[in-house]
């Protein structure tokens, strides 16, 4: 099994309290809630744990992870290429949350990417 440090990212042994790369406290951060540590996810380094992430955040319709899921997607168009799928979750779900829809439709049109737009749809 590997562990990531949920400060940074980076791979740590599952033994340490403290995160050898940035000093994140492992103990505080076990006791985020739910939804706030599925928003931290959204920089995990797999795909599919970041993707799911996004897409649980939608389901859960967490008014709170509007913010986090736009300024992710920011991120992501920044990405030369961007991850397509990661894109889409992350648009899909600030709308489910309640995202004006000018706010994700903006991002939307900063990609030319069709696939984008079906998947968004
Ligand atoms: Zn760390």
């Amino acid at each position: 099994m590997t562990y990531f440090c949920p400060g940074c990212w980076k791979i740590i042994p599952a033994d340490v309290k403290i995160c050898p790369s940035c000093g994140c406290d492992l103990a505080a951060a076990e006791v985020r809630s739910y939804p706030e540590r599925l928003i931290v996810a959204l920089h995990h380094p797999v795909p599919e744990t970041r993707t799911l992430a996004a897409e649980i955040l939608g389901e859960l319709r967490y008014r709170p992870a509007i913010g986090p899921l736009l300024a992710r997607a920011r991120e992501e168009l920044q990405e030369r290429p961007p991850d397509i799928q990661f894109l889409a979750a992350l648009l899909r779900s600030a709308r489910d949350c309640g995202a004006p829809a000018h706010e994700w439709q903006a991002l939307l049109a900063q990609s030319n990417s069709r696939l984008l737009r079906k998947l968004v749809q």
